[in-house]
């Protein structure tokens, strides 16, 4: 998506070969335009999916997933990061590996948001190792329901995520795919 790509060049920062910092306009201060563009991309590419309800994970991936979730007309549902196991047997819980924090979270749904008969959308802001979008899958196929796809806004391709989420054989639209963060240069894949 090319006003993406042009945002990422101008105004993302490479902290390591590893981090990309966007948060002027995605994940601190957010750019309601971008945000804008980002759900009619998502909505155009998943519309014919029957798609019932949007699922992202608190807090970077709302933006992007309500914009989506109000081009499709459906709800969003915002998954939670607990820092323990809630012990009632009306969540859904699984636990996840922070990429950028380094530590566990536990993925926590109440079940009243989703139904055997729901097809999702899960939308997140970046995909790296996929241990999220992975996480948002396992509670999702833990309630029986579908999965229409998976979009991501910002792909790091040279990390695992991809691979991992495409073995598992669903649709996965990433909006900018990032060949590389290497000397201090931002190289996308053509
Ligand atoms: P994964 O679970 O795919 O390893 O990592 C995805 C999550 O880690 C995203 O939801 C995002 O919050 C965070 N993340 C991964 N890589 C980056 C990055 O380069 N920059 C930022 N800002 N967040 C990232």
């Amino acid at each position: 998506m090319k006003i993406l790509e042009d945002m990422i060049k101008e105004k993302g920062q490479v902290i390591n070969e590893d981090i990309l910092k966007v948060d002027s306009f995605l994940n601190h201060q957010v750019d309601p335009v971008l945000m804008k563009n980002i759900g009619l991309e998502f909505a155009k590419h998943f519309k014919e999916k029957n798609i019932t309800k949007v699922f992202t994970i608190e807090s970077s991936g709302i933006a992007p997933a309500l914009l989506t979730a109000q081009e499709l007309k459906v709800p969003l549902v915002v998954l939670k990061k607990q820092t323990s196991n809630i012990l009632d047997r009306n969540y859904y819980q699984t636990e996840v590996r922070s990429f950028t924090k380094n530590c566990s979270y536990m993925l926590t749904l109440s079940q009243k948001y989703l139904k055997e008969s729901d097809n999702i959308l899960i939308i997140d802001d970046f995909l790296a190792n996929g241990e999220a979008a992975s996480g948002v899958i396992k509670l999702i196929k833990s309630a029986n329901a579908s999965i229409a796809g998976v979009g991501i806004v910002i792909e790091k391709s040279f990390q695992p995520g991809r691979t991992k989420l495409d073995k598992l054989g669903y649709d996965i639209y990433s909006l900018a795919r990032i060949k590389s963060l290497t000397n201090n240069r931002i190289e996308f894949l053509k």
